[in-house]
């Protein structure tokens, strides 16, 4: 897999400004995740565009310098605004654009959203899809020829996304990363092996308890648990194992 990155607009010109400088955040993101997936094995080359005066030149040569490369993904690191531009008090949040003809990178899409989501608290914009959001008039989508998703980490115009990217940058990268690379979806490893009680020792109840019956039930629909041994009692791998399959249902 191998994965080109860029951050949005260029050294001269101007992205969107509030609390934070989008151009400035847009660098360190791509280059914070770009460390993480090389210290993964991954292969990702990152772009960041220095020379061009107008929007036209700079995304011309954002999308010239992707589609000069090998490879799976594009991707391009924004951040968001409101049309007023003005400071406000509320949580926005994330989402992340795709190509509207694409089903795949709406599906990348959503699952990046949600990793940024679930890495820090911004709030998931577009729920109904997971943070997807589908256009066909930007250039960077229209334009690169490998599959292409244009993040917008958070809104650079509310306190609490920027509050929410600053107290968990680094997170927030490695939940990109993930995302991106596809690691997000490794497969589910199998159930812990049953433990037979030691002997003298009541073996375990075949059926959960009433009050856990729709639980247990859930956690067996979503393979949370086999469904065996509901009243044994959980090592510490056990838990962990278990939060950690929750929170890949959650990332997809
Ligand atoms: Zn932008």
């Amino acid at each position: 897999m191998n994965i080109v990155i860029s951050s949005g607009h260029g050294k001269f010109v101007a992205g969107t400004r509030g609390l934070i400088d989008e151009v400035i955040e847009a660098r360190l993101v791509t280059d914070r995740v770009t460390e993480i997936v090389r210290g993964a094995g991954g292969n990702i080359t990152a772009f960041h565009e220095n020379t061009a005066r107008t929007q036209a030149d700079n995304i011309n040569a954002i999308v010239k310098f992707h589609n000069s490369r090998q490879r799976d993904l594009d991707v391009s690191i924004h951040f968001n605004s409101t049309s007023a531009g003005v400071i406000e008090e509320k949580a926005i949040g994330v989402e992340v654009l795709h190509h509207v003809n694409n089903q795949n990178t709406r599906i990348l899409a959503g699952q990046v959203a949600r990793a940024i989501s679930d890495a820090s608290g911004l709030l998931l914009r577009h729920q109904r899809d997971s943070g997807a959001v589908a256009r066909n008039n930007l250039g960077f989508l229209n334009n690169t020829t490998a599959p292409a998703v244009l993040i917008e980490v958070c809104f650079v115009v509310s306190r609490i996304d920027v509050r929410q990217y600053q107290q968990f940058f680094n997170e927030i990268c490695h939940g990109i990363a993930s995302a991106i690379t596809g690691r997000v979806h490794v497969p589910v490893p199998p159930p812990p092996a049953v433990v037979t009680p030691p002997a003298g020792q009541q073996p375990a109840a075949p059926q959960p308890s009433s009050w856990a019956r729709d639980a247990w039930e859930w956690g067996i629909v979503n393979g949370l648990t086999d469904g065996t041994n509901p009243r044994d009692n959980s090592t510490r791998e056990q838990m962990i194992t278990l939060l950690h399959r929750y929170h890949r249902m959650q990332v997809g």
